[in-house]
């Protein structure tokens, strides 16, 4: 039995067995002499193809042409003269033909992301595609396919590769590196299951059976028989526990004073949403879209969006649903965006500030949830704002889209409230002004947290130097609060401090109107506010 030790980053207990992920660049790979690297590489190439030609053929019939039309760009490119010159060259110097692929990807992606044409912009995402497909070929590495129930070891794993995983088969996440507020911590705590960064990995932790405590932050290898039918009583009480939470279905959620309060569930997909109704959500408080960009290999279209949006809008059968518009930077990356590398990424380009410059992306979103708001109660909200004048050109802008749809004759809900996050300290000292412009306000406190203690959430080492209890950040909720209330603005909050007992206590005493939690939390956090 051994048990290593990690940061908490959701709670909950997991049984099962590891799947150990490899990156691709720390694998170990035995270099041979050039001939036989050529040979390897050539031999990879043709791999490389037919797994090509493979994807391009499901995503037709799965998905349609334009999908289809990026695997033969990818066949392309694979044949491209000066790429393939360039990792033979490197071979021949003997490089090794991973490194020599390395070598030539950083090249030409860095070549195509600084050209002036948005679309040879774009190739940069299908260089590391390729390059990267030939690496896993190279290292004989099979694509990560999670098909069975089990526990999730890796280095780091970012948001894009959590979401390819199938949900239903992911007990827990592990991770070396990583934050408790990072977007994948808060995707495991969207689905339920608990997740442990900062914990010393290694290979050989693949296939063995183990218990993941994201209570106790551990997870314990190889357990003895005894602390696996410790673990299971545990299983067993957690079961029961989520029985009696039950109870609370149906019912309004009014604290013990008889203050009311909107109980709402954040999501990322389509699985949460129909989680956060069979939890009992009264409405979607932060349905973060970017997820749905981060799934896909180009900018999903207006119509892909559109149904996504009508089908979330749906599923909720007329409760409010709020969608974040596009919140992309800092962690959340994407390659066909193709942003540059940044210094500081979480003080960068992210958020509204991308939707502002890039018009024709925003507008494509606007339009799709727009047209969607037939089908239910649809909100939309606009995340990292700033400035007054943020707000005011994103009004605008949102007039001209109706306009274009008005003139196309398309019908839309002219009663589409908007809103937009408070999570940096300028919107919630100025949110008298913001309140003017917009129905609702939702403060999102992981960000909030980060701009006003001046720590960045995906750094682990300032763990314990953060607090999102520091009194600052409450007075800038309440100064939120207060403002949106005396302008007709409801006020929500959908950061993940919503879901611990004592913020709740304050949130109430403060006259929140609304919280968004994770899904699965809707039942207890109820029970919660009834004892409040
Ligand atoms: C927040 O910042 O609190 C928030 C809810 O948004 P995200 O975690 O997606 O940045
Ligand atoms: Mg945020």
């Amino acid at each position: 039995m051994e048990i290593y030790t990690g940061q908490i980053a959701s709670k909950g207990v997991a049984i099962g067995k590891i799947v150990y992920c490899y990156e691709e660049e720390t694998k170990p790979y035995q270099k041979d002499m050039p001939q036989v690297e050529l040979k390897k590489f050539q031999e990879a190439k043709r791999v490389a193809s037919l797994q090509i030609a493979d994807l391009e053929e499901k995503a037709r019939e799965e998905i349609g042409e334009e999908e289809a039309l990026i695997f033969q760009t990818h066949q392309m490119m694979l044949e491209d003269l000066d790429y393939l010159e360039m990792i033979e060259e490197g071979i021949a110097s003997d490089k090794g033909a991973v490194c020599a692929v390395l070598e030539a990807r950083e090249y030409f992606s860095s070549i195509f992301s600084q050209m002036e044409d948005s679309y040879m912009q774009a190739r940069s995402a299908d260089i590391l595609d390729i390059s990267n497909r030939l690496i896993k070929v190279l290292n004989k590495e099979e694509e990560q396919k999670i098909d069975m129930p089990s526990i999730v070891v890796a280095y780091d794993l970012t948001p894009s590769q959590t979401l390819q995983m199938e949900r239903k088969n992911l007990l827990a996440f592990v991770t070396q590196e990583g934050s408790s507020s990072s977007h994948t911590a808060i995707l495991a705590k969207t689905m339920g299951i608990p997740a442990l960064v900062q914990v010393e990995i290694n290979p050989l932790m693949d296939q063995k059976l183990a218990i993941v405590d994201g209570n106790e932050g551990k997870i314990i290898l190889s357990p003895s028989q005894e602390v696996l039918a410790e673990y299971e009583e545990i299983l067993l009480k957690q079961t029961e526990q989520e029985r009696r939470w039950r109870e609370f279905r149906g019912k309004d959620t009014v604290s013990k004073t008889g203050k009311k309060v909107m109980l709402y569930a954040n999501a990322g997909n389509l699985e949460d949403i129909q989680l956060a109704l069979e939890n009992d959500a009264e409405g979607i408080g932060l349905l973060r879209s970017e997820f749905l960009y981060l799934q896909k290999k180009t900018y999903p279209t207006e119509e892909e969006q559109f149904l996504f949006y009508k089908q979330a809008l749906e599923l909720m059968q007329g409760k409010r649903v709020i969608v974040r518009t596009l919140d992309i930077g800092a962690d959340k990356k994407i390659d066909y965006f193709n942003l540059e590398k940044e210094e500081n990424p979480a003080l960068g380009y992210r958020g509204i500030r991308i939707c502002l410059d890039r018009i024709e992306i925003f507008k494509t979103q606007l339009k799709a949830l727009l047209r969607a708001s037939v089908y239910g109660r649809l909100a939309i909200m606009f995340p990292m704002i700033v400035a007054l004048w943020e707000v005011q050109e994103i009004k605008r802008i949102l007039e001209e889209v109706k306009g274009e749809l008005r003139e196309e004759g398309q019908s839309f809900d002219e009663r589409v409230e908007i809103g937009i996050m408070i999570e940096t300290p300028a919107a919630a000292l100025i949110a008298e002004d913001l309140a003017k412009e917009v129905d609702f306000f939702s403060i999102g406190t992981n960000d909030l947290t980060q701009y006003t203690l001046a720590l960045d959430r995906q750094n682990q080492k300032l763990h314990r130097f953060s607090n999102a209890y520091h009194s600052s950040i409450f007075r800038l909720i309440a100064l939120s609060v207060e403002a949106g209330h005396k302008h007709h603005c409801w006020v929500g909050v959908c950061g993940e401090i919503a879901q611990e007992e004592e913020a709740l206590k304050r949130l109430l005493a403060i006259g929140i109107d609304e919280i968004s939690i994770s899904p699965k939390l809707i039942l207890s956090t109820r029970g919660k506010i009834f004892q409040i």
